[in-house]
């Protein structure tokens, strides 16, 4: 997506170990205008999917889970992440290892808003290496519930997420698709 590439251009900087910084306009300050965008294109490639249920985890994927929630006309569940490993019942839970803070955290999900009608589908701000997906999608098959696919608002492509997830047999979208990138340069796909 032009706009947002053209965004991540102009104000996306590359820190060390790989991460982008875009908290300029994504997940720290939010450009709301860019943001309904995002949720507009998310809801004209999944508008026929026959989701029932947006899933994202807390906090930088919300905005644009919102978004397209509101594009699509779906409620958007918010896995929560915990550093405890004392969990409660009637909950579903996975370990997921952090790529920008290097700490494993398990994300959560109350049974009670999710079960196995459920066609969902995953939105979160960038796929990287694939382990918060891959939490999200044990999730979803411990609900007994189905995925109907994988959206990022930025793939890092060299990162190898996007394998994991199709291997599964999940479509994966994302808006903006880095094939390489180092400081001052990112090329898009
Ligand atoms: P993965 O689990 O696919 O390795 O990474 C996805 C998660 O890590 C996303 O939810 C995102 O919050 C965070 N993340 C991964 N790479 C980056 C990055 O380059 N910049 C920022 N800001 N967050 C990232």
């Amino acid at each position: 997506m032009k706009l947002l590439e053209d965004k991540i251009k102009k104000e996306g900087k590359v820190l060390e170990g790989g991460i982008l910084k875009v908290d300029g306009f994504l997940n720290h300050r939010l450009d709301v205008a860019l943001i309904r965008e995002l949720g507009s294109d998310i809801g004209r490639e999944f508008r026929e999917s026959g989701a029932s249920l947006i899933l994202t985890v807390e906090s930088s994927g919300i905005a644009i889970a919102f978004a397209a929630g509101e594009s699509l006309g779906l409620p958007v569940l918010v896995a929560k992440k915990h550093k405890s490993h004392n969990i409660s019942d009637g909950v579903y839970t996975a370990p997921v290892f952090s790529f920008t803070h290097k700490t494993e955290n398990n994300v959560v999900v109350s049974r009670e808003y999710l079960g196995a009608g459920d066609r969902v589908l995953i939105v979160d701000d960038f796929l990287a290496s694939g382990n918060a997906a891959m939490g999200l999608l044990s999730i979803i098959e411990q609900a007994g519930a189905t995925a109907v696919g994988f959206v990022a608002a930025i793939e890092k492509e060299e990162q190898g997420g996007r394998a994991l997830i199709e291997g599964k047999g999940i479509k994966v979208y994302s808006l903006a698709r880095i094939k390489e990138m180092r400081a001052g340069e990112i090329k898009f796909n």
